[in-house]
């Protein structure tokens, strides 16, 4: 991910939470995420790890890896955030267009990977998903449906986000 990609990814964060943002690149362990069978990473454990080896504890940290998650309920998961906590994990995996066998797209990517950050953002400030068709706090289980919605609260989150 190139460093002027993430800064603007790191501006629309600032915009929409009113905090401050760093970039950090770090490694982080996934061996103890991994799980065999389904040859994908277990999102609710690499938030723990992330808690683990990066702690932050005045700030909320988005760790944005590459490898595919899951939850074990779903077959998938692009993210996942701890509700009002310090931490939230996203992947690339399923955000490139090459995954679904079609040409690369920079900027279609960089622009899904924004919302996801900022989605999973919101669940730490304690947002729940909004049904409003464009916000980004709108559930997405497609890659279309991240396509579909904007990179910005909705006045309703907005408002509950301010009495956070
Ligand atoms: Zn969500
Ligand atoms: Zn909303």
């Amino acid at each position: 991910m190139r460093q002027d990609s993430l800064l603007r990814i790191g501006k629309k964060v600032r915009d929409q939470f009113g905090v401050e943002t760093a970039i950090l690149r770090g490694t982080l362990n996934l061996s103890r995420a991994f799980d065999s069978s389904r040859r994908q990473w277990n999102s609710t454990v690499l938030l723990a790890e992330l808690l683990h080896q990066h702690p932050f504890p005045e700030s909320k940290t988005v760790a944005v890896v590459e490898v595919d998650l899951f939850i074990p309920v779903l077959t998938f998961v692009f993210g996942e955030a701890q509700l009002e906590g310090g931490a939230a994990v996203v992947s690339t995996a399923r955000l490139s267009q090459q995954f679904y066998g079609l040409p690369p797209d920079d900027e279609q990517m960089l622009s899904r990977l924004e919302k996801e950050i900022v989605h999973e953002l919101g669940h730490t400030f304690g947002l729940f998903h909004c049904r409003h068709f464009e916000c980004v706090m709108r559930s997405s289980t497609y890659v279309e449906e991240i396509d579909l919605k904007r990179a910005e609260l909705c006045a309703r989150c907005r408002a509950l986000l301010s009495s956070y």
